[in-house]
Parts: structure tokens; C-alpha cells; sequence
């Protein structure tokens, strides 16, 4: 029977076969690799060349780019001569969402191929194709599966689930494994944190049950910038690092790519250097891995500095190098007779690397229902900066909603507009609408599908217009982008759904 991580006693990397691209390793012994994607036009040769030497610069060798016809498919040849003047070692993955005929232009171009199989209608053995083309040049594949977009046939099945997404994962890794091409890496990804934990779990689990052993990247879709951003995806990354899943990962931001580099080396280092220490093991069928249960107490999570009766509660601290193993070995299978808060020392002094590391031990406990609140301490931040950071964390987990959600992507290729500053006036303007979800996606093509469950969505829908949406339903088409922002409120008015700021 498959487990979704390799050991429930020490840390422990899940063994993985190992991938090559253009001589990077994914996999197997080598560290867990970070990436990126551009957002220059596929087709501005020397633009993307010069953002892509940024992101080398910052220490990314592995880049990818949006592959939306022929014509950019063709282009990653010139981009990729132009990279290598400078850096020699740059890789270049093509992200290709709906045409075979592009991926199949790609791999004679790209060092790596990414296909989203939910797009990918392979009539007439373009999958296979694509395999063979592939297998000539040492060209890597990613199957890339997100929520919201998957196969009509899974979604009939499955619904939009956790489930949905690895069985549409497996059934290509399957396709892979009967042609015998084995240089293949999986992803799962969702803005949703939680889905995204439950379906990689899944997806591991099933992989292990039918004998494969396939490298995972990892990432969370849409995360945002800033904080918010840093932490989300720590928390959805973090939870899967944590039990050794994941051998490369994209922290996806609304900045320059060249920002999530670091924001990416940071969490990887936080798992890099772990002594074996070993804990009590646990049951992984004691806790809920695969899909959220709440609480006995019923509380909402608290912070450590709301707490006015601190012995109604019982404070677990941990202080092993492996904290999450350390509290589940305390936790799990136990019948609490108190509320119990997480506690936890840091003293890393940038804010960022502070939120990250926190984000990546905490957030899974949530997410897993293990506790009831958190107590973190660095005495270089003020009891603010470290309330925010946890409030970060419980929102990601989805378990405290104090703030607006901003479902944000990172913007590639295809966003028509300028994301970062107009995720700036939105905030702005909506940040106080507590628990209401807004996505802000740069083009019409994968916005709707990948923002989830947002409740309005702001859509680059043709260069400079927005496209509103209520939930998937299109409200508005193409309102000229100076109006947007106000059209956007007045929508949320009408729906009832306005509260003025304090
Ligand atoms: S929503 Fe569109 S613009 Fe944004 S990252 Fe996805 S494909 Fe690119």
C-alpha cells in the first residue's frame, strides 16, 4: 500500500528516478532545483533574452517561457542561442497549453516540454508523436496538471478535485511508461493550497501503488506578491517538502521573475540541511492527509498574542530540525484536552526568509487539523510583523480568513496588462473586504479556469480591456482598463457584497 511520503520517522527525500535537462538534474540525489517563467513576449527575442539573463544572474537556471503558436515555439531557438552567449548552462522550457502541434515545434526547439493533458486533445496519436520527438532530441516533458483545467472525461469523473488531478496526472504518466520514455517530471498545481497538498499526496500515493517513480515540481498557482505571496506558497510547498516530496519547485509571484528566485533557494535551503533526527513514528492513516476535517473545539485559530487565558490552552513547542515531525509525533493519534498552540523560535533576521520559514513549518499542521493556534517568536520582528505572518499562514490553510484573498498570477507572455501595479489599486481599494476571494489574471485564455474559486475575477480579455467575471460567469466583456477598477467595485456593490473602509 502507497504512502504519500517516504518516511513518517526522520526526513527523508522520496526516492525519485533521476531527469536530465540540458544537463540539469531533476531527481534522484541532485537538490531540489528552482525555476521560473518569463513574462516578456515569447516573441521579443532580445527582451527575453534580457530578462532571462536577470533570472540567471539571480542564480535560475532553469526558465520557462510561454509557447502559445508555432511561430513562439520557433523562437525559443534564437532566444535560447542568445541566453547561452552569456550562460552557457540556461535551459529553456516551452509551456504549452492546447495546440499538440506547438508542443511538437517545441521539442525541436526546447531543452524541456510542458503540457497541460487537461488541453491536450491527442486525436490521432499526438501524444505519441510528441514522445518520439522528444526521445530524439533529450528533450525533457512535463505533464502539467491545474485545477480548473482539467480533461472533460476526469471532470465528469472526478469533479475538480484533488482526485480529478492525479488520476489525469496518471493517466499520462501511464501513456509514458507503456512508450517506455521515462524522462518525464509531474505537477499538480492550484491556487488553492489545500487542493494542492491533498492531490499531490494523492498523486504520490498512487505512484508508489503502481511502481513509479517520477521526479514532482512543485508550486502553487496564483499565489500573489509581497508577503502574501511568499507565504502562500511556502505553506503549499513547504507542506510537501516537509515529507521529502518535490525534487524541483516555482515559487510563482506577481513581481519580476527574477524575484522568485531567491524566494525559492530560501525554502529549499530551509529542507536542504536537516540532521537525521528520527521521532516516534506516525500513523499516517491517524490524520487526515487527503482531505480536511475540523477540529474537535470548533475555535477559530488563535494567536499567541490574542490568548488572554493561557492555561485553557496546551503549547507544543517544537525544537527539533524537523518540527512538523516533531509536533506530529506528539500530536497525532492523541485526544487533546485543550486547544493546542504551535510554538516555535526563530531568529532569522530578513522578514521574507523569516516568513517563509515559518510559513513552511506551520502552515501542513493546519492544513492536517493539528492545532489550534500559533506562537511564534523572533525577537527581530515587532509582535505585529510576526501577528501578520501568522495570519498569512492560517489564511493559505484556509483555516482563519482575515483579509481579502487575491487569486493573482504571476503573468507570462500572454498578460495583457501591467499585473503589479494593478494588483496594487485593487488591493487598494478592496483590502478590506474580509473573506471575499478576487482574481486578478492577465489573459482570458487560462485566467477563468485558474482562478479557482474566486468570487470576481479581473481578466486581461484584449490589450488594455478587462474582462469582469461573478464566480466563472462572464458580467462584463472588455471594459477600456482605466475603468475597470471602478466597474469591479460597482459590481460588488450591486451583489451586496460592498462594506465601506473603517
Ligand atoms: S493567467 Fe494567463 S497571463 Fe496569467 S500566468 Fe496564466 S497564462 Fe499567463
Amino acid at each position: 500500500m502507497g504512502k504519500f511520503c517516504s518516511s513518517l520517522t526522520h526526513y527523508a527525500r522520496r526516492t525519485t528516478r533521476q531527469v536530465s535537462v540540458r544537463g540539469h538534474k531533476i531527481g534522484g540525489l541532485a537538490p531540489v532545483l528552482v525555476q521560473t517563467m518569463t513574462n516578456t513576449r515569447t516573441l521579443d527575442t532580445e527582451g527575453s533574452v534580457a530578462q532571462i539573463e536577470a533570472i540567471a544572474r539571480s542564480g535560475g537556471k532553469l526558465v520557462r517561457l510561454t509557447t502559445r503558436d508555432e511561430r513562439e515555439a520557433q523562437n525559443l531557438a534564437p532566444i535560447g542561442e542568445g541566453v547561452r552567449r552569456h550562460f552557457p548552462d540556461v535551459a529553456l522550457v516551452a509551456d504549452v497549453h492546447f495546440v499538440p502541434q506547438v508542443a511538437a515545434v517545441a521539442a525541436t526547439t526546447a531543452d524541456k516540454v510542458r503540457i497541460n493533458p487537461g488541453n491536450y486533445n491527442d486525436r490521432g496519436g499526438k501524444f505519441e508523436e510528441l514522445i518520439e520527438l522528444c526521445r530524439e532530441r533529450g528533450v525533457a516533458l512535463r505533464i502539467g496538471v491545474n485545477h480548473g483545467s482539467l480533461a472533460k472525461k476526469i471532470f465528469d469523473l472526478y469533479g475538480d478535485t484533488p482526485e480529478g488531478m492525479a488520476a489525469s496526472a496518471m493517466e499520462f504518466l501511464e501513456r509514458c511508461r507503456e512508450l517506455d520514455f521515462h524522462n518525464v517530471v509531474v505537477s499538480l498545481k492550484s491556487s488553492n493550497v489545500r487542493v494542492m497538498v491533498y492531490a499531490y499526496r494523492l498523486l504520490v500515493k498512487a505512484m508508489a501503488e503502481a511502481g513509479m517513480d517520477y521526479p514532482v515540481h512543485l508550486g502553487v498557482t496564483e499565489a500573489g506578491n509581497l508577503l502574501e505571496g511568499r507565504v502562500k506558497s511556502a505553506v503549499g510547498i513547504g507542506a510537501l517538502l516537509a515529507d521529502g516530496i518535490g525534487d524541483t519547485i516555482r515559487v510563482s509571484l506577481t513581481e519580476a521573475p527574477e524575484n522568485e528566485i531567491p524566494a525559492a533557494q530560501k525554502l529549499v535551503a530551509h529542507f536542504a540541511s536537516r540532521p537525521e533526527e528520527h521521532f516516534p513514528e506516525v500513523d499516517e492513516s491517524l490524520f487526515a492527509a487527503y482531505e480536511y476535517t475540523p477540529r474537535p473545539f470548533g475555535t477559530t485559530p488563535v494567536l499567541w498574542s490574542e490568548v488572554a487565558n493561557p492555561e485553557e490552552y496546551e503549547v507544543v513547542e517544537a525544537v527539533s530540525h524537523h518540527p512538523v515531525q516533531e509536533w506530529r509525533s506528539r500530536l497525532v493519534g492523541s485526544a487533546p484536552t485543550k486547544p493546542v498552540i504551535l510554538h516555535r523560535r526563530y531568529t532569522t533576521a530578513n522578514l521574507y526568509d523569516f516568513a517563509i520559514e515559518a510559513a513552511a513549518d506551520l502552515g501542513v499542521m493546519f492544513i492536517d487539523s493539528l492545532a489550534d493556534g500559533i506562537r511564534i517568536e523572533n525577537p527581530n520582528f515587532s509582535q505585529e510583523e510576526i501577528d501578520e505572518i501568522a495570519l498569512l499562514i492560517l489564511q493559505a490553510a484556509r483555516v482563519r480568513i482575515s483579509r481579502t484573498e487575491y487569486i493573482a498570477c504571476p503573468s507570462c507572455g500572454r498578460t495583457l496588462y501591467d499585473i503589479e501595479s494593478t494588483l496594487a489599486a485593487i488591493k487598494e481599494r478592496t483590502s478590506h473586504l474580509v473573506g471575499l476571494k478576487i482574481g486578478v489574471m492577465g489573459c482570458i485564455v487560462n485566467g477563468p479556469g485558474e482562478m479557482a474559486d474566486a468570487d470576481y475575477g479581473y481578466v486581461g480579455g484584449l490589450p488594455d480591456h478587462i474582462s469582469l467575471y461573478r464566480g466563472k460567469t462572464l458580467v462584463e466583456r472588455n471594459v477600456p482598463q482605466g475603468e475597470a477598477i471602478d466597474r469591479l467595485v460597482a459590481l460588488i456593490k450591486a451583489d451586496g457584497r460592498w462594506t465601506d473602509p473603517n
